[in-house]
């Protein structure tokens, strides 16, 4: 089941800022840079680290359109991808897709932030980051 622990010490700041309609990664304080997955310290240097509030606008590096029930806790089809943000362009998120269509994407588009409730089949909903194409 798929179901954050906003309690929990490495992950729980992600989901809360989230509901707080925020994109946060984990950044380092010594190297200056993202640290993602969420650590207890930097896997580079061993700097503490903080929680970055970021532009949320980013760059789709992949999809994959999840037409069966891969996860049994959400029915495709959805649209599954990895984005990297502007501020940390070395570092991949693994986020859904919305308000798109596979054929509409391409590799190294422009994409954005937005925040979905999520419900899975089993558990509490929960608000999630995903992103859109961000056509201006
Ligand atoms: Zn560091």
């Amino acid at each position: 089941m798929i179901q954050p622990d906003l309690a929990d010490p490495l992950t729980g700041q992600f989901w809360q800022s989230a509901r707080e309609g925020k994109l946060q990664v984990s950044w380092c304080g010594t190297c200056d840079q993202a640290v993602w997955y969420p650590r207890a310290c930097c896997n580079i240097c061993g700097g503490t680290l903080y929680w970055q509030t970021l532009s949320g606008q980013g760059t789709l590096i992949a999809w994959s359109e999840v037409t069966g029930s891969l996860n049994p806790d959400f029915n495709g089809p959805y649209l599954t991808g990895l984005v990297s943000p502007r501020e940390a362009p070395y570092i991949r998120l693994v986020t859904q897709l919305v308000d798109c269509r596979a054929r509409d994407l391409c590799c190294d588009m422009a994409v954005a932030v937005r925040f979905r409730e999520l419900q899975p089949r089993r558990g509490a909903a929960f608000v999630a980051p995903v992103f859109t194409p961000d056509i201006r």
